[in-house]
């Protein structure tokens, strides 16, 4: 049975992505070498990293004076770099999820934090819009993807304060205007390719510098100046990365992926939205386009289990909502063929037959 992947993360890659990753592991560009056993510092590599991060500009239009490099330690690890390199006395934070609270927490031990707004009084189903920005913050820190609400920041947002943005779930499913942020990070394993490889897009003249000593692998200025290669870089999930570039860049760069996204999620929330069962769980006007997240109305809330059983044995994975969510979720990323979503919209139309 065709298997309907719409797992939150790790999740869906392009198949042709993961087949040449695949190649690349038993024998890379057919020098008789595995990917996995030449040194990063090698010819082959070195090719690889420059493609990389040269499709990575060019797709998102990154202006001069932006540097694109791959570290290890995930988005996680940048919730504690983040303050460490740039929060002198005060940073300013948008809350708008579980992933931001965890960026607040670790920005906690390095200064002061002002939480300029937060959706946590309904349970982060909308981004707040009317706030302000304390003048004397260091930098602004916002999620524009909640990977677990299925909100989204899908514009950007002007900031008069260095603005720095974790993009780990809706990186490349949009045209960014880069201009617009001082850094954008994300772990690669939503949008962009396997687990292990986190993505940094800074310009390191627009931050201000932390006055303090910063230890030299947590240090931005190290990875600057040797781009990726100061210690040895996740060769294998930057390879699956460049393969997830050219794949986009064949379909026509990010705005063709965009137009894609934008049908798919718009047939799946039409759907949700002229359902008798179903209901969208986020404001309208907050929607993501990537995690689609949506419950049983209060009468049918019993048939959540059947609808999961019934969902999955018709191939769809990875549907069961985050637990301080329930319900239902259904990431479409960029790599999510149309097909599947029809397929899942397919199944509410039947379990609504039987059961509505
Ligand atoms: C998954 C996720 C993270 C955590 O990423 P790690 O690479 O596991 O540290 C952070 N922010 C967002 C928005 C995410 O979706």
């Amino acid at each position: 049975m065709k298997k309907h992947n719409f797992n939150a993360g790790p999740s869906i890659l392009p198949q042709i992505a993961i087949e040449n990753s695949a190649k690349a592991i038993l024998n890379l560009n057919g020098i008789g070498l595995s990917l996995l056993e030449i040194s990063h510092r090698s010819k082959d590599f070195q090719s690889i990293l420059d493609e990389t991060m040269g499709l990575f500009k060019e797709l998102l239009a990154i202006p001069e004076g932006y540097e694109v490099i791959f570290l290890g330690g995930g988005a996680s690890m940048q919730f504690c770099m983040i303050p460490y390199n740039f929060l002198n006395k005060k940073a300013a934070y948008l809350e708008t999820g579980v992933w931001a609270q965890k960026a607040i927490k670790e920005a906690k031990f390095f200064g002061e934090v002002n939480v300029v707004a937060s959706s946590a009084d309904k349970n982060f189903t909308y981004i707040p819009k009317n706030y302000s920005i304390p003048v004397d913050a260091d930098y602004f820190h916002i999620t524009t993807n909640n990977t677990i609400y299925g909100s989204e920041i899908r514009h950007d947002i002007e900031s008069p304060f260095p603005l720095i943005a974790d993009m780990s779930s809706d990186i490349l499913s949009r045209p960014v205007d880069v201009s617009k942020y001082a850094m954008i990070y994300g772990g690669a394993q939503k949008n962009l390719g396997p687990a292990g490889v986190t993505f940094v897009i800074i310009n390191e003249s627009l931050l201000p510098k932390a006055e303090r000593k910063i230890p030299t692998m947590l240090n931005y200025s190290t990875h600057l100046k040797e781009p990726s290669l100061y210690n040895t870089p996740p060769v294998f999930a930057i390879y699956t990365c460049l393969e997830t570039l050219r794949w986009i860049k064949n379909l026509g760069g990010v705005k063709a992926i965009e137009a894609m996204n934008i049908s798919k999620a718009e047939l799946l929330y039409n759907v949700i939205d002229n359902s008798k069962m179903f209901v969208g769980t986020v404001e309208k006007d907050s929607r993501s386009l990537m995690n689609i997240c949506f419950v049983m109305k209060d009468q049918y809330k019993d048939k959540e289990d059947a609808f999961m059983e019934f969902a999955k044995n018709k191939g769809m994975l990875g549907i069961k909502g985050h637990r301080s969510v329930g319900g239902f979720r259904a990431s479409t990323y960029n790599a999510m063929p149309i097909e599947s979503v029809q397929a899942l919209i397919d199944a509410i139309h039947e379990f609504e037959k039987i059961n509505a």
